[in-house]
Parts: C-alpha cells; sequence; structure tokens
C-alpha cells in the first residue's frame, strides 16, 4: 500500500518534472538541435530520466562504432527520429555505424534463417521418425 503510493507520487512528479524541463530548457537550444517531445516516448517502467529528456532537446552525439572503430555523430535528427517515431528505448543508444548496422541486420537475419530451417529439419526428423517408433513398439508388443 505504502510502496504504491510512493509509485504514485514519485510517477507525477516525474511527469511535472518532465513538463517542466521540457518547456524551459527550450530558450537554450543550440542550432542544429530538435525538441524532444516526453509524449512521444516510448513508455518505461524506469525511475530514471535520460539526460536528453531532462535537456528538453536532443545534440548531435559523437561515438565510436563499435564493430569498426570510425567515429560517428548521431545527430539530434536521428535521435528524434528514434526516440519518437520508432519508438526505441529511452536508454539506447547508437553504438554502430550505418554500414555495420545494415551488416548486422544482415547478419541476424541470415542466422535467423538458419534457425528456423533447422527447426524445421528437427520437426521434418521427428514426423518421420514417430511412425518407426511406432511399428518398433508394436512388434515389441507382437513379440510379448
Ligand atoms: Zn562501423
Amino acid at each position: 500500500m505504502l510502496r504504491r503510493k510512493e509509485i504514485r507520487l514519485t510517477n507525477s512528479a516525474n511527469s511535472k518534472y518532465l513538463k517542466r524541463v521540457s518547456l524551459a530548457s527550450q530558450y537554450d537550444m543550440p542550432h542544429g538541435s530538435v525538441p524532444v517531445n516526453p509524449a512521444s516516448l516510448s513508455p518505461n517502467n524506469s525511475y530514471g530520466i535520460p539526460e536528453f529528456v531532462k535537456r528538453g532537446f536532443y545534440v548531435d552525439m559523437p561515438f565510436t562504432c563499435k564493430h569498426c572503430g570510425t567515429p560517428q555523430i548521431w545527430t539530434a535528427q536521428q535521435q528524434h527520429w528514434w526516440y519518437e517515431l520508432a519508438k526505441g528505448d529511452i536508454w539506447t543508444i547508437a553504438v554502430l555505424c550505418r554500414p555495420c548496422r545494415i551488416k548486422e541486420r544482415e547478419r541476424k537475419a541470415l542466422a535467423r534463417k538458419i534457425h528456423l530451417e533447422g527447426l524445421l529439419r528437427k520437426r521434418q526428423l521427428s514426423n518421420n521418425k514417430l511412425p518407426q517408433e511406432i511399428i518398433a513398439n508394436q512388434q515389441l508388443i507382437m513379440q510379448l
């Protein structure tokens, strides 16, 4: 009971805080930044508030690709698209450059295809084996 009240209070405090910061901070938005609309973010159960939400706007974020090590910029526009339109998790950030993301997507698709083909083969094998097992069992019963 007490915990529920605490959660409700924290949630309402967070939403008030979100409204206040998102309005207040738009005055000092740097050129090229995009305002955050907290209402468009994907729902989450986190008590924390990500930096970009506290700030109230997206700014270009430099990062190094995890796979090829190329220095990259995750632009404010891309972040806006990811968090508000694609409904990406608010705690995720860009870690791969575009070519590496495409390669990774293809790798995952191939792995999934192989996995599903394996499942299908396994199912077909077990379907074929089943009647043989029944026949073997019947023969065993006949011998008794
Ligand atoms: Zn890369």
